[in-house]
């Protein structure tokens, strides 16, 4: 049975991971994921789909984050029925994500119908709240290391990737072929997640993520620096705003806040988590206890539980959102998106960038073309709600927090296999990072590889 696989997102970029298999006619789509980043990325996620959406019998998604599930909505809006397999840990971010997703879409066409930025009249959300709810009635949550037959002789495998909470890496097998989707890898030696789970043997071919290909990420210990970040900023009455998705890294966030304050390295101030989403993170760790470091005895408990500092506020409402406007420093702020490309966050720029003792603190990867990036570069003005708003915070980064592993982690993982696959495919990265992955898998270890273009097809054999 011929096999296909076409790359319909995340080909020579990080965002938009949809990667489509043909296998005896049936289709499978691995990822749904929405574009972010540049305009002419964005525009694809309103572009038709080169096959008929009603006739992919099923989707596998592998993990909570929108540039892999978040295209789910308008891919049942435009006729598909099948089941989203996802690992029972991404089920119930995602049935916070999607929605959320929607609602901002359509906050965001509201403001610029108001406003009159957006070129189109009036400009329209991808989807709705509702259509993102609705999405969710797809979702077939399945077990990690278990196969299962989504039909047309295809069955999948989800293993843990380590990246985020219920992430995976997706085995393939069809067509007499097995095939491994990254997804998104985590890394080794971490504090709060597990490494990612090792290659299945006799992969035949590898699609693997490179969004940090090109680095080794600063080793330099996370709470140095935040504390040499954040610590000014606060002694001088600032406000630190972090983009981040409520649950994910936050979490992560809040385990390094909670230890510094302990160790009185940093002042307890309140910190706000501003989104709709906002929920008790430490449950649904507790829950899925077995792919991370964190101790459920001490979880549980409210006076020692290491993801929840003293002072944390969930901010769910519009109306108590809005009220942080008013909110005089030293504190805290997170609020997604993490690259501030949409989201509550947007808002808090607008409102704090422009007033020098605020500090900017990004806490993850940052793709081309986002709010997040230009700051990063150091822009001096940004564009907000059609609003030129001038860069007065400070921005920094803090590195080693990312969910994603470094190139070092990426080797380390496909150096697992246990023989070389017929063929490496690299995705989810930028040229650069893509470059370096491709000279680390070439030349450490000596893999048959390649770099596909967006819709590229090849035949898998
Ligand atoms: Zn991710």
């Amino acid at each position: 049975m011929p096999l296909t696989l076409q790359f319909l997102g995340s080909a020579r970029t990080v965002t938009g991971s949809n990667f489509l298999v043909t296998c005896g006619g049936h289709r499978v789509l691995v990822d749904c994921g929405l574009f972010q980043g540049m305009k002419d990325l964005r525009l694809r996620n309103w572009s038709p789909l080169p096959v008929d959406p009603a006739t992919i019998r099923a989707v596998v998604v592998t993990h909570a984050h929108l540039d892999h599930c978040g295209y789910l909505p308008r891919l049942a809006r435009q006729g598909f029925r099948g089941p989203v397999y996802c690992s029972a840990a991404s089920a119930e971010p995602i049935g916070l994500l999607l929605p959320d997703s929607g609602h901002l879409q359509a906050e965001f066409a509201k403001i610029a119908n108001k406003k009159g930025f957006s070129k189109h009249r009036p400009a329209l959300p991808l989807y709705t709240e509702e259509e993102g709810r609705e999405a969710l009635k797809l979702l077939r949550p399945i077990d990690y290391d278990r196969a299962t037959d989504v039909g047309g002789g295809v069955n999948v495998t989800l293993h843990p990737a380590g990246h985020i909470l219920g992430s995976a890496f997706v085995e393939m097998n069809a067509g007499g072929v097995r095939t491994v989707f990254s997804g998104d890898l985590g890394a080794y030696d971490r504090v709060v997640m597990q490494p990612p789970a090792p290659l299945p043997p006799d992969a035949d071919y590898v699609l693997v993520e490179s969004t940090y290909g090109g680095r080794r990420q600063d080793h330099r210990p996370v709470q140095e620096q935040m504390r040499e970040r954040i610590g000014p900023v606060l002694l001088g009455g600032g406000i630190v705003i972090i983009p981040s998705f409520a649950i994910g890294r936050s979490t992560l966030v809040l385990y390094h806040l909670r230890q510094l304050v302990e160790r009185r390295e940093l002042p307890q101030v309140p910190i706000f988590i501003d989104s709709p989403m906002a929920t008790d993170a430490v449950e649904i760790y507790c829950r899925f206890s077995d792919e991370h470091n964190l101790r459920p005895d001490l979880l549980r408990d409210s006076h020692v539980c290491p993801i929840r500092p003293q002072d944390v506020r969930l901010v769910r409402s519009v109306e108590e959102s809005k009220q942080l406007n008013d909110l005089k420093g030293p504190a805290i702020i997170i609020a997604a998106s993490g690259m501030a490309a949409g989201g509550r966050v947007v808002h808090h720029l607008h409102r704090r960038l422009p007033l020098r003792e605020n500090l900017v603190l990004l806490v993850g990867y940052q793709a081309i073309g986002t709010r997040g990036r230009s700051l990063l570069e150091g822009a001096e003005k940004v564009r907000i709600f059609g609003d030129e708003v001038r860069v007065k915070a400070q921005v920094a980064a803090i590195n080693g927090l990312s969910a994603h592993g470094d190139a070092g982690d990426i080797v380390r993982w496909l150096g697992t296999a246990s023989r070389p696959p017929k063929r490496t495919f690299l995705v989810h990265g930028e040229e650069k990072g893509l470059a370096a992955m491709a000279q680390k898998v070439g030349g450490e270890l000596r893999f048959p590889h390649s770099t596909p273009d967006y819709l590229a097809e090849a035949t898998l054999t």
